[in-house]
């Protein structure tokens, strides 16, 4: 698909579009939307990609309204946000957006404020993943920070009772969370690659045992999605660098321009140069 060029909000060069910001606050249904996916209602849409029928008449996409994050359940292992969206259906020249151009696309839709002064400071830098506890490595590559409530309490329940029976009346209680909760998340983790079930023997006029459950943190599948979030995380955080050194020079030109023009010579050279540009302008597209 390719890009729009249409830019609907004049922006102020002060500062850069806030990205957490725009995470939480600018819906990713709208930005479906605005990217063409058909959109249900604000919590469900047809998927694009190949891999459903009929155009995904059921619609197999959710947006959560509380994460503000979308998901295929059938393509995505994993949830994206609407930075991420923007980069799944935009081109620029035939190759995808980049993390920056993403940023920029959004807030020339939305009203984003800017933020100033904040620099990106070494606190801001995400971690290096692989050292430390398990728990570190989900927390530091931000995949902790995207899993749901229900999702993150229910994993530390797991995490407890590793490989132990558990029922979802169980799961329920420790984690505090509803039995209706549950089958998604533990769906979720499955895609995720963190989870393997063994699920509980059912016997002839009496209920099954509850199945068993181990968080298999050092899946191969689950160890590349942790790489992966925390290389969009990194890209975001250069993002906010490569658009902050935009703004800078832009700000730098904008001064540049008002020195000259405080310069009597240069500003009225400069005006009788831009009114002739123009009168000659028109003469051409006159006679054009
Ligand atoms: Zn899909």
């Amino acid at each position: 698909m390719a890009a729009r060029p249409v830019r609907l909000l004049e922006r102020s060069q002060d500062g850069i579009p806030d990205l957490q910001w725009i995470k939480k606050h600018v819906p990713i249904s709208a930005v479906a939307r605005l990217l063409g996916v058909r959109v249900e209602n604000d919590r469900a849409a047809h998927c694009w990609r190949s891999g459903h029928q009929n155009g995904d008449r059921t619609p197999s996409m959710w947006f959560s309204k509380r994460s503000n994050r979308g998901q295929c359940k059938v393509c995505d292992r994993h949830t994206f946000s609407n930075v991420d969206l923007v980069q799944m259906r935009q081109e620029i020249d035939g190759r995808p957006m980049t993390t920056a151009e993403a940023i920029q696309w959004i807030a020339g839709y939305f009203p984003v404020p800017n933020i100033k002064k904040k620099h990106l400071g070494k606190k801001d830098q995400p971690f290096r993943v692989g050292c430390g506890s398990r728990l570190e490595g989900l927390i530091r590559s931000g995949l902790w920070g995207q899993l749901s409530h229900p999702e993150g309490k229910i994993l530390m329940v797991l995490t407890e009772f590793e490989g132990q029976a558990l029922s979802y009346k169980a799961i329920s209680r420790y984690a505090g969370v509803s039995t209706s909760q549950i089958g998604p998340a533990l769906q979720h983790f499955g895609r995720m690659g963190l989870l393997k079930v063994i699920a509980g023997t059912a016997k002839k006029g009496v209920l099954p045992d509850s199945s068993k459950y181990t968080v298999t943190w050092d899946s191969e599948q689950f160890e590349k999605l942790l790489h992966e979030t925390f290389e969009t995380t990194k890209e975001e955080v250069a993002a906010q660098k490569e658009l902050r050194a935009l703004a800078r020079k832009e700000r730098a030109a904008q001064l540049h321009t008002k020195v000259n023009l405080y310069s009597p010579s240069e500003s009225v050279k400069r005006l009788a140069d831009s009114l002739g540009g123009a009168a000659n302008r028109k003469e051409r597209e006159g006679t054009a």
